[in-house]
């Protein structure tokens, strides 16, 4: 005997817990299989631990810098595992309360790891269920390069289980997982060094940020190695060593952190049994309306391979939920202009084309407008910060396909930003909106 359902959801992460609770909104019988803590990446080791510790970075900052605004005060030592200890708390509330608004909402909780018997079937754990939809959102895992040693090295998952500060640090990797964990360790006190395997980091963000952020990782002291195409790792009594496949060898470090990517969760999920199609690295394709190849089975979030944060699974989720249960027929999240922040050291906001985006799609029918300035908030020391700024705009009326933003407050900055860039403002919306005065937003409508 299966227990049936109306839908059932593998994965209760962002977007999966997004979907079950707006679909049971609309009345829909719902049920969400997940074997780990409520919440997913995101709340577990993703974005919101993460925060926490940028914060604490960004303290770290505040205190150095206090002097210049006439304090006396002295960095007398921070407490990592104080810190550790306080964050996941804060994270067990917050399971906790994701796992009461499953109760309220009457979304049941299969506690368990589900894999497809066919495309109406799931079972967990000897168990079986069915359910007229099945969605798949499983999102995914970080991968460890696979060469001699990599088990020494840690992915961010260990980073959020390290119980104190390594003193030597190296990330390996560009994207913004490295960078974002870089800062940290480099604001805490760590020697940080960062290993990528090009030029650069962040290679798919705009010029300017990769060329402002690099600035001030360096100015901050974090080392930047490049061209390093790890080998393998080794260990000695100083500590942990990265040999490039060219033969250099980087460290010792106290922790090795590998930030080079992540993969799908679906090796165990058994889809072949529903014949849903995967891609060549395991991700879920899906069309604009979260469709799988297979009807009635859906996928959203990371496990799809497209733009990978939570408010995107989240979007997805909703909007899926709005079409197949609140009669909102050609309701889709539409992938373009999505804003991210990277809450790097500055941080960075950016959304719509990169220069060289813009320039491939439009040709000479590109306009930059770009503003570079030291902030108030370092008018009276000697360190400074630059922020940076870029406007991309095309076409005779300008409208704003892009805007790239590097510095003190442009993660809170871009939010709205983004719903007029979404709107279609054109450069005259934003020189036709009057400055908020003293900030550093109102640069953004004062640009010449
Ligand atoms: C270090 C880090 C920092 C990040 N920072 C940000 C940020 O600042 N902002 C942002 O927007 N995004 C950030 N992200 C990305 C964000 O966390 C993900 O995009 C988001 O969590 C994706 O949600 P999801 O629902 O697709 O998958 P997930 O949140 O990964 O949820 C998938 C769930 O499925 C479960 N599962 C897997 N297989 C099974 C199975 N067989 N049976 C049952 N359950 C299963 C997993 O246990 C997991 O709980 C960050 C990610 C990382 C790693």
């Amino acid at each position: 005997m299966t227990d049936r359902f109306d839908l059932i959801v593998i994965g209760g992460g962002s977007g999966g817990l997004a979907h079950a609770q707006r679909a049971a909104e609309y009345g829909a019988r719902a049920a969400i299989v997940e074997f780990a803590p409520l919440g997913g990446t995101c709340v577990n080791v993703g974005c919101v631990p993460k925060k926490i510790m940028w914060y604490s970075a960004h303290h770290a900052q505040l205190i150095r810098h206090a002097e210049t605004f006439g304090f006396d005060v002295a960095m007398n030592g921070h407490s990592w595992s104080e810190l550790k200890s306080r964050r996941d708390a804060y994270i067990s509330r917050l399971n906790g309360i994701y796992s009461s608004n499953l109760a309220k909402r009457k979304v049941k909780h299969i506690e368990g790891r589900a894999r497809l018997v066919d495309g109406v079937t799931v079972e967990v754990d000897g168990r079986e269920f069915s359910a007229t939809n099945i969605v798949v959102a499983t999102g995914g895992f970080p991968i460890v390069p696979d060469i001699p040693g990599a088990e020494l090295g840690i992915t961010s998952d260990g980073f959020f289980r390290l119980r104190e500060r390594p003193h030597r640090v190296a990330l390996v990797g560009s994207g913004y997982v490295s960078v974002e964990l870089a800062g940290v360790f480099n604001a805490l006190g760590s020697e940080t060094t960062v290993l990528v395997r090009k030029d650069g980091v962040l290679r798919s963000f705009d010029a300017m940020l990769q060329d402002e952020l690099h600035k001030a990782m360096r100015q901050d002291g974090i080392l930047i190695e490049t061209g390093v195409v790890p080998g393998s790792v080794s260990k000695s009594s100083g500590g942990l060593s990265l040999h490039s496949a060219d033969g250099r060898r980087f460290g010792e470090y106290d922790a090795i952190v590998w930030a080079v990517g992540r993969a799908p969760n679906t090796a165990e999920l058994n889809l072949a049994a529903a014949g849903v199609t995967t891609d060549s690295f395991g991700f879920v394709p899906v069309d604009d309306y979260q469709a799988t190849n297979v009807p009635n089975v859906y996928a959203l979030g990371d496990v799809t391979g497209r733009v990978a944060l939570t408010p995107v699974a989240i979007a997805a989720g909703r909007r899926l939920a709005d079409r197949l249960y609140g009669n909102m027929q050609d309701r889709h999240l539409d992938y373009r202009n999505i804003p991210t922040v990277i809450f790097s050291h500055p941080p960075i906001g950016t959304i719509g084309l990169t220069e060289a985006e813009a320039r491939r799609e439009f040709g000479y029918d590109v306009k930059i407008y770009t503003s570079k300035f030291n902030p108030m908030l370092y008018a009276l020391g000697e360190h400074k910060v630059q922020t940076s700024m870029k406007l991309v705009t095309s076409g005779a009326d300008e409208r704003i396909v892009g805007c790239h933003l590097i510095g003190d407050g442009v993660d809170e900055m871009l939010q709205g930003f983004a719903v007029a860039i979404k709107m279609g403002a054109t450069k005259k919306d934003f020189d036709d909106t009057v400055a908020i005065h003293p900030t550093s937003a109102e640069e953004l409508v004062t640009m010449r």
